[in-house]
This record gives C-alpha cells, structure tokens and sequence, in this order.
C-alpha cells in the first residue's frame, strides 16, 4: 500500500490530495483508494485492469468519479463492495436510507456489532416516492461501504415486492435479499362459519384433501405448541394457499436459477390480520416441502408497528406472541423479521431476548427523520417551510401510510421559536408528519435542492447523528 500511496503522491506533486489509506484495497491487476483531489471525492486506481474504469489518467494514476459505472466495475472486482447473502444464521438490521446520504452513519454503528447491515432496502413505493432506481440505492450503499473500508459484507434488500417483474427487476440490479409481499394475495378468511367452510370446499379436492390428512396428526407441531383446530385449519388453508404457489414460483423461476445466493423473505405483514403461530408453521413447513430456501418470515404481530414511532399495544402480549414465532422459526431454520422496526424502543429488549439475538428487524425512515432533526436543529426557515408543506400535503401522504397522527395535537409552527423546532421530531403526531410526507418534500425540486445542499454542506454531522441514533438501536436490541 505504501507503495501506492507514494505513487499517487508523485503524481500529484501539488500536494492537493487527500488519501483515506483504510480504503485501500486490492486485488489481482488493480489497486484502488479513495481520496479527495481538489476537494472532489475521487476513487484513483491503477493497475491493468485500471482500464475498467471512467476517469482521467494523470501522471500514471487513474482518477475516477463516483459514479454508476465505476460502482459497477468496483463491485465486479472487489467482493465486499457487492450486495451479498447473509443468510439465516446471521442477525441482520434493513437500515434503509431514503437520501443516500445516510450509509456512512449507519455502517459506523453497525461495525462495531456482529450484525449485518442491509444498507440499500427500497420499496418500489420509496423508490417512486424518492424518484430514485435501484442502480441510485445500490450505488450510494456500495461507495459507503468503500469509503468506510467496510469488509464485513451488506445486503440489498428488493423490499415489498408483490409481482415476478418486480422481483425479476431487483434481481437485475443486484439485489441480494428479496422480500415477497404477499398481501396481494393473501386472502382474508370468511368471518361467518358457513362462508369459510364454502371457501373452504372451493380449494381443489387433491390438494386439500393430501393436505388435511398430513395436518390432523403433527406431533412436532403439537411439541412446540401449534395445533390446528377444525377452524384454525381452515381459515390458514383459505388464506395461506395462494401466497405460497407465489413464493414457490418465484423462488423456482427467478431465485433458485440465478447462480448466486439471494436472502428471500416472505412478508405476511401487510394485512389486516395478525399471523397466527399455526399460519407461520403451516407456511414455513410446505415451503420446506417444496424445497424453498427462505432466510426470513416476517409474521404481523400483536399490536400495532406504527411507522417511525413506539410500539402501541401490550410489551407483554408482543413477548407471548413473538416466542411462538421464534419457536416455528426455530424448527425450521429461519429468521424472525420484524418490519418498522425504526423507534420501536419499548419491544427491542423483547426482541433480542426472545430471537437469541438471531433476527432481521427493518427500520427505514428513521434516518430521514434525523436528517429532518439536524435541518430543524440548524436550518430554521428550511424547516419551517418543509412543515408547512407537509401539512399541505398530509392527506395525500396517508394513502401511502396508515398512521394516527392526529394534528390537533401539533403546536401551530407560527407559535415555536427557532430553537423549539426540534422539539417537533420528539412529538410523535408531528414526528409522524414529517415522516410519511418525505416523498411529497423531496418531488418539490426546489426543496429536494435546499435539503442535499443543508445535507452536504453538514455531511459529517448527519452522520454522527444517524450513527448516533443507530446505535440507540442497536443497543436497545443488545448488540452493542
Ligand atoms: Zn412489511
């Protein structure tokens, strides 16, 4: 490495260079670094397989621009700055960052943990919200990890897709973890006795009836406390039997065939309903039937996820009905995931006890809501201005999220003093604001400027507030 860096130093005689020399890294027929010269972040290689890389040849050293087609040349030649597996023995925390600019943050908490970062985790709804592409996501998660000489590997999570395009696409660009919504086809089970047994009867005999026969005795499902009841059974039947001919399919057409592993979750979550233990076995035990890898099942819980605020619901009832998931999980080998996971401070003690500390828990928004902290903290009339617009805009933004957040609540902005902003991230009504309308604030070109200029222009602060906040985290689920 010295070597290197003393090359690049000749090359730049000026002096005007400024090298990271963790970054290092190397490998046959390249040597690569990151820098700033001329105040420009700058990735400078050399090598012959230099040759793969945009940028200008000075002196003998190739300096590179951060950008799409160097990440890709970067990714094919350096492993650890590529989405990978990290499968289902490994805990494993979706930090989402809906700026890309909150990567470095979350990696600096994260690498002091023996849990894996999955750094780049977009719903195709954060994605439209954001007017970002999986290539933008991937790119950002792929250059934090470089920068920060982060080696430990990271994930690219394809999040809430429902549709094999959709995971066709995410597969494409690189994902290494596919989360399956199922909620489009998750039926909801008839209330009434004599509708469900109707629905009931719709399901072809064959399948139905091999079925019925291998669940009236399961003494392994009995040993850990799941049982069937005539019910039970039929309800799980009605309601389960579509969304695993789509994991299956997936997982056969697009999954299994790719050459490389991919982390695939299945997510029960969005619906109406909580996932009963019966459910999650049922579905977790045909899967196993059908030779379908999974890493993780993310059950709806007890109580309710709310996004970017506490738990709401029994800390109590969420232990009892998280131990029977963990239980299932356990028999066959998968990971509890836990979805909205930012802020949910009350149950992550509950959490880390109840998995062993084997889990995958989702936070997304959370990183946002700092980068809205930092702006209230030292922007005031930036802030001012998103409030409003968020308020403008609340009705259209609750058709993409279901919150409470009642306004009411919310002390009029024209009555808080500069040095009061802040406090509106603490309350939760307006931290619920300014959280679901992130999309509404960063379409408005002129405002999604004014934020990155405020981000960039305070980078290093940002990140020490989302490491900050990570780690908060992070400890409250007993990893650091
Ligand atoms: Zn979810």
């Amino acid at each position: 490495m010295d070597r290197y860096i003393e090359k690049i130093r000749q090359a730049m005689p000026d002096g005007d260079i400024w090298i990271k020399e963790s970054t290092y890294a190397q490998t046959e027929g390249l040597r690569a670094i990151y820098a700033t010269a001329a105040e420009k972040e700058c990735l400078i290689v050399d090598g012959c397989k230099a040759f793969l890389f945009e940028g200008e040849t000075v002196n003998g050293i190739k300096i590179c621009p951060l950008n799409h087609i160097n990440r890709l040349a970067l990714n094919m030649e350096i492993g650890y700055t590529r989405p990978q597996s990290i499968g289902a023995e490994t805990a494993s925390f979706g930090c989402g960052d809906r700026l890309g600019l909150a990567n470095e943050g979350q990696l600096a908490a994260v690498r002091r943990t023996r849990v894996k970062p999955v750094l780049a985790q977009q719903s195709l709804r954060e994605l439209d919200l954001t007017g970002r592409s999986y290539d933008d996501v991937i790119d950002a998660a792929s250059w934090a990890v470089f920068k920060a000489g982060y080696r430990e590997g990271y994930g690219a999570d394809g999040d809430h897709l429902k549709t094999k395009q959709e995971v066709e696409a995410a597969l494409e660009h690189g994902c290494s973890m596919i989360t399956l919504d199922c909620s489009d086809v998750l039926r909801e089970p008839p209330v009434q006795a004599e509708a469900l047994s109707r629905a009931y009867d719709q399901i072809p005999d064959k399948k139905r009836l091999i079925l019925e026969e291998e669940y009236r005795n399961l003494p392994h499902a009995a040993s850990i406390g799941v049982t069937y009841t005539r019910q039970t059974w039929m309800e799980v039947l009605v309601t389960y039997l579509d969304a695993l001919e789509l994991a299956e399919e997936i997982y056969v057409e697009l999954i299994r065939s790719r050459g490389r592993r991919i982390d695939y979750e299945i997510s029960l979550d969005e619906t109406a309903h909580t996932t009963s233990a019966a459910a999650h076995y049922f579905v977790a035990r045909e899967l196993k039937k059908r030779h379908v890898r999974i890493s993780s099942i993310a059950p709806k819980f007890i109580g309710e996820f709310q996004k970017g605020i506490d738990y709401i619901g029994d800390t109590e009832d969420f232990r009892r009905n998280l131990r029977m998931h963990c239980k299932v999980a356990a028999c066959f080998g998968h990971k509890v995931s836990i979805h909205s996971g930012s802020d949910k401070f009350k149950v992550f003690p509950v959490i880390a006890d109840e998995t062993k500390g084997l889990f995958h828990v989702k936070t997304s928004g959370t990183s946002w809501l700092e980068a809205v902290r930092v702006i209230a903290g030292s922007s005031p009339d930036l802030y001012r201005r998103m409030h409003r617009k968020a308020l403008e805009h609340l009705d259209e933004a609750r058709s993409y999220y279901e919150v409470n957040c009642d306004m009411s609540a919310v002390r009029p902005l024209d009555t808080a003093a500069d040095d009061e902003l802040p406090a509106y991230i603490e309350q939760v009504d307006s931290r619920q604001l300014m959280h679901i309308t992130y999309g509404i604030l960063l379409n408005d070109t002129e405002m999604h400027d004014a934020i990155y200029e405020f981000l960039k222009k305070n980078e290093k602060i940002y990140e020490m507030q989302v490491k900050r906040h990570m780690e908060k985290h992070l400890k409250s689920l007993g990893c650091l």
